[in-house]
């Protein structure tokens, strides 16, 4: 097979990276092999999407059914609710203030993985392999992986294209096989996830209250759409947040193990009851979190997407947004070069992507991660600069835009 006259791409891994990378190199008219099942997501994770992520999905025709699911978050507040000397007011960013109706849309993952996988069902030029890969090989003309079926089912064969997808996550097969360097390291930190139902409405507004585990995020999700016909009882729970609490291992152990009702009181307590009595409304999780770095985005006929590239805690809800954006920046590469006749595959598409997602990515993961250890941190400068960093934002109003700008996409203008 010749790659410079191949349009056919592997992608592997169905999360929500590798679904989005799939629908847009097929919108590209590349011709796509996605492999992997769609694990619909249990624990109550839900995904805060900025515009940019809410256009992609617009255009690649997924957005249309989860909107109803969806709840907009017109304002982000930031709580200090640590011991901090210098302990700033509470901020209150306004998506207005840059010309926005909302920053973006917080849905449920499964709702959001449920509906991108469907998609990718319609469309002629995917073909759903639902299998495990392995044995990738990389060689100068094309690349391979061999697929079996689940649990390990029949050889479903080898198949070979011009570029292989890693859409693997953290712990990606297919760039260790690549030989691409990367630090993977644990974090002291969990991350407890819940649908939370209470009685008083958010009005839109997300609120991370900045604690010394990590921040504790609640997240508009949309009110019970007919609250009068559920019982009384319900009734008096019909607003809707999900809730991202980051905390140290133990202390997140302890708390994971609580019953539903001891839980959502200790969130109700933990949050100063600003959403009146809560509830747990659907599944918890905890999920242990890690930071991945690597040294390129690419190998030989290899392009690393989503959490295969880059993971960091879910602080500013960056993760899966930089991920849409990969693949999104591939999925153009791709169909570029497949219009001007170059291959889809090679060298000089490879390093453009690598240019294209390097400062995005690690400017972003690199706040986030000092973010976070900021809050870790027991030293009075690093609590000072915090301070600072808090008050600047609240007295400087061109920062304050363009932080906030910055934090929808890079070089964000509406
Ligand atoms: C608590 C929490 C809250 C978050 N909130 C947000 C948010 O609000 N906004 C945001 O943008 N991001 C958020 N994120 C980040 C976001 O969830 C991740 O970026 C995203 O889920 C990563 O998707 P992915 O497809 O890259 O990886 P994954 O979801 O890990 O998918 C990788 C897939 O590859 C498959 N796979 C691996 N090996 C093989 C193999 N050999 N064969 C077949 N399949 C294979 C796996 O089964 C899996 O399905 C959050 C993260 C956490 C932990």
């Amino acid at each position: 097979m010749s790659a410079v006259r191949d349009k056919h791409i592997i992608v592997a891994g169905a999360g929500p990276a590798g679904l989005l990378a799939a629908l847009a190199l097929a919108r590209e008219g590349l011709e796509v092999s996605l492999v992997g099942q769609t694990v619909p997501e249990a624990g109550g994770r839900t995904v805060a999407l900025f515009q940019h992520s809410v256009h992609l999905l617009t255009e690649l025709g997924a957005w249309k059914t989860l909107a109803p699911q969806a709840a907009p978050l017109r304002k982000l507040r930031i709580i200090d609710d640590t011991d901090n000397l210098f302990r700033w007011r509470p901020l209150t960013f306004a998506a207005s203030e840059i010309g926005l109706d909302a920053f973006g849309w917080n849905v449920e993952a499964g709702a959001l993985a449920a509906s991108l996988r469907r998609l990718a069902e319609t469309v002629p030029s995917i073909r759903l392999m639902d299998g495990v890969f392995e044995e990738p090989r990389f060689e100068a003309e094309t690349a391979s992986i061999a697929v079996k079926g689940q649990n390990g089912g029949k050889n479903l064969g080898r198949i070979e294209a011009a570029l292989i997808v890693a859409a693997d996550g953290q712990r990606s097969q297919l760039r260790q096989a690549a030989g691409i360097r990367a630090h993977l390291e644990r974090l002291p930190q969990s991350a407890l996830t819940a649908i939370l139902a209470h009685a008083l409405p958010h009005d839109d507004v997300s609120t991370e209250f900045h604690m010394r585990g990590g921040p504790c995020t609640l997240v508009p999700l949309p009110a019970l759409i007919d609250a009068t016909a559920a019982p009384p009882e319900s009734r008096a729970f019909r607003y809707r947040s999900s809730l991202v609490w980051m905390l140290r291992q133990e202390e997140a152990q302890r708390l994971a193990a609580l019953d539903d009702d001891a839980f959502a009181l200790m969130v109700e307590r933990r949050v100063h009851a600003i959403l009146g009595k809560m509830r747990v409304a659907g599944p918890r999780g905890a999920v242990p979190l890690a930071s991945l770095d690597v040294t390129r985005f690419h190998g030989q006929r290899l392009a690393l997407v989503g959490e295969a590239a880059h993971a960091f805690p879910p602080i500013g809800a960056q993760g899966l947004n930089l991920g849409l954006r990969d693949a999104a920046a591939l999925a153009a590469l791709a169909g570029e070069a497949l219009r001007d006749g170059h291959d889809v595959g090679g060298e000089l598409l490879l390093e453009a992507y690598d240019r294209a997602r390097r400062g995005d990515v690690t400017s972003r993961a690199g706040i986030v991660k000092a973010m976070n250890r900021s809050l870790l941190s027991p030293f009075l400068p690093v609590d000072f600069v915090r301070g600072l960093g808090m008050a600047a934002l609240d007295l400087i109003p061109p920062l304050r835009h363009f932080v906030m700008r910055e934090g929808v996409a890079p070089g964000f203008h509406s």
